[in-house]
């Protein structure tokens, strides 16, 4: 990997970067994944690369949903074991459920590296290597599943999802939580909570939300989750990226 100084302004971008470049040279991440990373990348600066309000909220939101299901499942793909393959399997281990690779560029190949990959990292349980059922009303090789995972699951998480998947597993009757920076995409869109935040700095703050409200009694996560409104969420991030580019704005022309 290349050095990059820790004063660098856009030091922790750019290690994400390097990290999806080494994805794709491990053979774990699809040469598209660069492009999708771009894209988050463009919307972090606009968020101005920091956890708003609303994705606090969202994450929050997430937890609850997480810990009031009965069997909930989390996707991994290429960009997200090269990101945080560590703080996933952190994320699996509090709420003591499988990780499932799901790809959307499906070769046998990858889910396998980004399976051994999670284990490594100390996954206990991985499943996605052999699919046994498929997501319906997708193509063959996007709608792949397995029996027990996510084909199952109540409530799904899918960072960095396609919105097609999204709306395949919603209507299958899931609750889908989103981790996608863009506020704007489809997937964003129709999530039951969409978090509007980088991956890098959601998984670890939703792991620790998890271990918190996991002491609490059920009627709390229900409140949390009846107060929750994923439009206005999405809303707020929309107003979060004005303000930031406002304010910078202003600050460059003093
Ligand atoms: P949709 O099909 O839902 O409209 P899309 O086509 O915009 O989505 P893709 O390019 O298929 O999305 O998937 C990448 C999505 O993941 C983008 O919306 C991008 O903003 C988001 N993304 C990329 N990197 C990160 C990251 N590190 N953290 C959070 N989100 C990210
Ligand atoms: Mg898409």
């Amino acid at each position: 990997m290349t050095e990059i100084p820790k004063s660098h302004p856009r030091y922790a971008s750019l290690v994400a970067r390097e990290r999806v470049a080494e994805g794709v040279k491990k053979g774990y991440t699809s040469t598209q994944g660069l492009i999708a990373q771009g894209r988050g990348e463009c919307f972090d600066y606009l968020l101005g690369e920091r956890t708003t309000a609303s994705a606090a909220a969202a994450i929050r939101a997430g937890a609850a949903l997480l810990l009031l299901a009965e069997r909930p499942a989390i996707s991994v793909n290429g960009n997200v074991a090269a990101l945080v393959s560590e703080e996933m399997v952190a994320l699996a281990r509090a709420l003591n459920i499988p990780l499932e690779v799901n790809l959307f560029h499906r070769s046998e190949d990858r889910v396998k590296k980004i399976a051994d990959l999670l284990r490594e990292k100390g996954a206990e349980d991985v499943l996605g290597e052999r699919p046994d059922t498929s997501v319906p009303g997708l193509d063959h090789a996007r709608a792949l599943a397995t029996r027990g995972g996510i084909y199952d699951a109540d409530v799904v998480l899918i960072p960095l999802e396609d919105g097609d998947r999204c709306e395949a597993l919603l209507a299958m009757g899931k609750r889908v939580i989103a981790i996608d920076l863009n506020p704007l995409s489809r997937t964003a869109k129709k999530a039951t909570v969409s978090i509007v935040d980088n991956i890098l700095r959601a998984v670890p703050q939703l792991t620790e939300e998890v271990r918190q409200l996991s002491n609490k009694p059920l009627s709390d996560l229900e409140k949390i989750l009846n107060e929750y409104d994923n439009q206005e969420t999405l809303a707020g991030a929309v107003q979060e990226i004005r303000d930031h580019l406002d304010e910078q704005f202003r600050k460059g022309s003093d």
